[in-house]
């Protein structure tokens, strides 16, 4: 028996694990006391990794139309299907969708593929989900998509504002986190929701906001802040550029009594907000998919910020906004630029990094511009504009909204691959080609968390079948397209290595690696590798990425969100459920997760049950513009009138009914291209 030190498969608390190897497909997992992340500790999800990794739904060999292929066949088709479309049409008529769910080197090398290699900017990834308002509204403000926060904050904070985050839930050793300091230190805890979920259990004030409404609540918290004399005067002239009228457009609109009425809150619980908020200088507000799934997301991540950069809560221990992110790698892919947005290591395609990357990779004809945003990706499979389509290690066909459409892009694609371990996903029913992939526990390579931590997930098995690594397979095809010397890796430690020289080679003061003597990078051994934060306390010297080194207040304004979305007499929220992940191809096979919640369930109000004549426990039908699907129902005061809430995990796979991914309407942010999960206009009825 052996154990080894990995990481977790699931969220972007990115928790360290202790894995003994007991037998063949066997492990016993417990919590890492040396990982910085949960000091030991697990959720239910981590805990019960160990019953997922057996072989059964495995995809154990390549595909072609169905049929088994070797690999070689395989790799040919693949690497000729996407040089003939190029070769034909362009580089922009093929597409990678790629996952948070890939290592660090997976995304480096499929990010290098696409825009030094073939091309085109159209990577994407299913982080654009989760995380993407988090990027943009990072940039907006400091300049970089840099997150300014740590876990070790949350230890010394005396107050922790959760906004739009279930965190007992989808981030549990955080909110068990939040809990020890409360009982340690009497830390304040308020949670911002529209739900009442379980994390407000605990919390000293529960603003239960009308969806949609956090920036004026922001604002009103500014202007609060404005009046109680808390802005940081000498932090605001050294480190902070506003736009003109930012602070006199303030003065309007945002008092006490409006922000309420806009926010439909009492104004008793919104002052007491204030107020604790204006006394304890160690604040981190920490936010999730409630801001960023939001076609106001972006916005909504710099009122947020706003606030901290004009109270100087920044860059101290105990104060930062702070965007914890869902997949467990979520933050690896924006440091390689594994997004249509960014080129490569946190860098845009300003023409001097067009050219950096340009010749750091040899690359023969690099991308120069964004590329499709996911939502828009797919429109343009459907529309025949992207004619291959290369789907690594995620369902879209279930998780991106509006998945009718998705399904009628990916079923009139000329050219379909889909690399998973996975057999039979619901996005895999329309491969042309399928790729057995590694899956967790067969993985060896490098995870970013929530909070800058790269931490190694190592193999604690052999293969499964012919399933091969995500960058071996890529680094295949590459090869076969006639890169074979700039794709001649034959270790995952080769890709982490170059992406080490990338990141430091047009660095200054990206500072994702520690430099030593003589350009040495001094935390980059491999299979050593202990867990490390890079970055330190980002902002600690009041110095920010940004023209004339200050960070920006950006002005926001809160519009209501039927500017955009039709008027129909309900709301939808989506969801997690504590116990399942994603489309639940891997919880899914967990008997002891599947207890906690065993089929979705559309939670409503009582009121408006009564008002639809639906009692607790009938079946009920959810309607949006895009699409229908049948709940069980479920009354609870957690709701909001007006408001139901369904989960996301279910597909056709496990069940007729319960398909939330059918219903959210495919509208996004404009600066960051997320989508708006978090509120649709729906109707429901009784069956
Ligand atoms: Fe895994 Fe997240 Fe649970 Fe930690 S909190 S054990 S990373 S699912």
């Amino acid at each position: 028996m052996k154990t080894i030190r990995t990481t977790c498969a699931y969220c972007g608390v990115g928790c360290g694990i202790a894995a003994t190897v007991t037998g063949e497909r066997q492990v016993t997992i417990a919590g890492d006391p040396e990982h910085p992340a949960n000091r030991g500790r697990l959720c239910s999800k981590g805990t019960h990794l160990g019953e997922t990794v057996g072989l059964q739904g495995r995809l154990l060999h390549p595909e072609i139309a169905g049929k088994r292929a070797s690999w070689d066949k395989a790799i040919r088709q693949v690497a000729r299907k996407f040089a003939d479309t190029i070769a034909r049409y362009g580089p922009d008529s093929v597409a990678f969708y790629v996952s948070g769910q890939l290592l660090t080197e997976d995304y480096y090398v499929a990010n290098k593929l696409m825009k030094g290699f073939i091309g085109s900017a159209n990577i994407d990834t299913n982080s654009r989900l989760c995380m993407s308002s988090a990027v943009a509204g990072h940039t907006r403000a400091f300049g970089e998509d840099v997150v300014p926060a740590s876990y070790e904050d949350l230890d010394q904070a005396d107050l922790i504002v959760l906004v739009g985050s279930n965190t007992a839930w989808c981030h549990p050793v955080v909110y068990q986190r939040i809990m020890a300091a409360r009982a340690e230190r009497g830390a304040k805890l308020v949670v911002i929701d529209p739900r009442r979920t379980e994390t407000c259990d605990e919390a000293d004030i529960h603003l239960q906001l009308r969806p949609g409404s956090d920036v004026a609540l922001m604002k009103g918290l500014l202007a609060h802040c404005r009046d109680a004399g808390v802005l940081d005067a000498a932090f605001l002239d050294a480190s902070v550029a506003a736009p003109e009228g930012f602070w006199e457009a303030l003065g309007e609109g945002n008092d006490l009594w409006s922000t309420a009425a806009a926010c439909d809150l009492p104004p008793a619980d919104l002052r007491a907000f204030y107020e604790l908020f204006a006394r304890h200088p160690r604040t981190v507000t920490m936010f999730s998919q409630g801001i960023n799934q939001s076609v106001r997301g972006t916005d909504q991540v710099n009122a947020i910020i706003n606030v901290h950069l004009a109270t100087g809560r920044i860059g101290k221990p105990g104060a930062a906004p702070f965007s914890i992110t869902g997949q467990p790698n979520a933050m690896g892919g924006r440091e390689v630029g594994g997004l249509a947005s960014t080129l490569a290591a946190h860098m845009d395609f300003a023409p001097e990094n067009v050219d950096t990357v340009r010749r750091f990779w040899a690359a023969p004809r690099i991308a120069d511009k964004p590329g499709l945003k996911a939502v828009d990706l797919f429109r343009q499979v459907r529309e025949g504009r992207v004619k291959a389509l290369w789907v690594m290690a995620t369902n879209p066909a279930v998780s991106l909204p509006d998945a009718g459409l998705v399904r009628e892009a990916l079923a009139a694609c000329p050219f379909v691959v889909v690399s998973d371990c996975i057999a039979d996903t619901d996005t895999s029913r329309f491969a042309h080609v399928k790729l057995p992939a590694a899956g967790w526990g067969e993985k060896d390579g490098t995870v970013t968390n929530s909070e800058r931590t790269i931490s190694r997930q190592r193999a604690l098995f052999p293969l499964a079948g012919e399933a091969k690594p995500d960058w071996w397979i890529m680094t295949q095809v590459a090869r076969e397209m006639g890169w074979a010397d700039a794709f001649g890796y034959e270790s995952g430690a080769d890709i982490y290595r170059e992406h080490a020289r990338l990141s430091t080679y047009q660095n200054g003061g990206k500072r994702l690696f520690d430099i030593g003597e003589h350009g040495a990078i001094t935390n980059c051994d491999y299979d050593a590798m202990e867990p490390f934060r890079w970055g330190g306390t980002p902002f600690a010297d009041g110095r920010f990425p940004a023209p004339g080194g200050k960070a920006r207040l950006v002005a926001v304004e809160q519009r209501p969100l039927d500017d955009v979305l039709p008027k129909w007499p309900l709301t939808l929220n989506t969801g997690r459920y504590r116990d399942q992940w994603h489309t639940m191809t891997r919880t899914g096979l967990s008997p002891r997760l599947s207890q906690h919640r065993r089929e979705p369930l559309a939670e409503i109000h009582p009121k408006d049950a009564e008002a639809h004549g639906i009692a607790d426990g009938d079946l009920v039908r959810v309607s949006t513009p895009q699409g229908e699907s049948v709940f069980r129902a479920a009354l609870t005061e957690s709701q909001r009138r007006g408001e139901i809430f369904t989960p996301i995990h279910w597909t056709d796979r496990q069940s007729s009914g319960g398909r939330t991914g059918l219903l959210p309407q495919p509208l996004v942010d404009p600066h960051s291209g997320q989508p708006g999960f978090k509120a649709t206009p729906a109707r429901m009825e009784k069956l």
